[in-house]
């Protein structure tokens, strides 16, 4: 029923192409506006421990929480794994994007710009398109967890021994059958269909105006988010 997964993240690797020269000023004013624990804790669960937050690591299949990200050096570590860095390295590592597509990303969380450099129209169409497939990918995630229509994927992932927490960790999702399912969700939410098709979710019909998804069942994602 469903295939073995693809991955959603490495195929988003050709989205985000920034130009020009990466400047160690801009890197480092990148990582100021960005403080580790905020953006890791938008991707995990911290939980304070002492003067560090932990959690559990998602670079390995982890049983305690070896992960550790420290506010202070602005860095994290695994105590298992040994995967270390700071938030552009977590960013590259977690959602599987180059060096230049995570500065791009955490630049856009903090809302700031290049100074002397407006992004151009083809960064900027880049950004929007992968906002689009991590918006898409969070919602595939979210109908695996909880949608009546995933029920059976649900217990075929039960009968292979993948639980809620594999389910969550590794960000694997499920696309319904209806064949609309997405168009749906992307017109209620008001997100821009163009866009996704241009992601390549979603395709226009021939037959009539309006589009139906290119992913369903039985389809199934990896990806990260
Ligand atoms: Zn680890």
């Amino acid at each position: 029923m469903m295939s073995p997964s693809a991955s959603f993240g490495r195929g988003l690797g050709w989205l985000l192409r920034i130009g020009g020269p990466l400047t160690d000023e801009w890197v480092k004013q990148v990582k100021e506006a960005n403080d580790i624990v905020d953006v890791v804790g938008g991707y995990l669960a911290l939980r304070p421990a002492g003067p560090t937050f932990k959690s559990l690591c998602p670079f390995h299949d982890d049983s305690r929480p070896s992960f550790d990200v420290d506010p202070r050096r602005q860095r994290y570590r695994c105590w298992a794994c040994g995967k270390y860095g700071d938030v552009i390295s977590f960013v590259q590592e977690h959602d599987r994007v180059s060096f230049a597509e995570a500065l791009e990303l955490l630049a856009r969380r903090a809302g700031i710009t290049r100074e002397n450099s407006e992004p151009t129209p083809q960064s900027r169409d880049r950004a929007l398109m992968l906002e689009a497939a991590r918006w898409a990918a969070g919602q595939f995630h979210q109908c695996l967890l909880d949608s009546d229509l995933a029920a059976q994927a649900r217990e075929y992932l039960g009968r292979r021994g993948l639980l809620g927490e594999t389910v969550r960790r590794y960000g694997i999702g499920y696309a319904p059958a209806s064949g609309q399912w997405l168009v749906r969700l992307a017109e209620a939410e008001g997100v821009n269909l163009d866009i996704l098709e241009r992601v390549g979710l979603i395709a226009r019909r021939n037959e009539r105006p309006g589009f139906y998804d290119r992913f369903r069942d039985p389809s199934s994602f990896r990806f990260t988010t």
